[in-house]
């Protein structure tokens, strides 16, 4: 009975780590991009679409991919400021922007 019981909870122990495995695998990954920090489950579509917030002009050309990892908050590279999210980041026009002040949006270091 006892030896039932032991393979019963080691059946049950072995289903769940599948599923927590299964959970991860199928997690889907997030790209960002790094003009105004639209979201996409790979980056073959992050990259089919155009760009609101493109430097070259709104739609003027495609979402690019920012290459850096998802953090907590990210910085200007080229002014220090800080936001929560790429898009927040990339919405405001950035002081220190390398075509001139307010010439550009923040862009978020990697
Ligand atoms: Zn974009
Ligand atoms: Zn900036």
């Amino acid at each position: 009975m006892n030896t039932m019981i032991t393979r019963t909870i080691t059946i049950l122990a072995v289903v769940c780590m599948a599923t927590l495995a299964f959970a991860q695998a199928k997690k889907p990954a997030a790209f960002y991009c790094k003009y105004c920090g639209h979201k996409a489950s790979s980056v073959a579509s992050l990259t089919a679409s155009a760009c609101f917030r493109h430097p070259n002009g709104p739609h003027k050309g495609r979402h690019a991919l920012y290459e850096g990892s998802e953090k907590e908050s990210y910085t200007c590279k080229y002014c220090g400021h800080k936001a929560s999210s790429i898009s927040s980041l990339t919405s405001s026009a950035c002081i220190r922007h390398p075509n001139g002040p307010h010439k550009g949006k923040h862009a978020p270091a990697l």
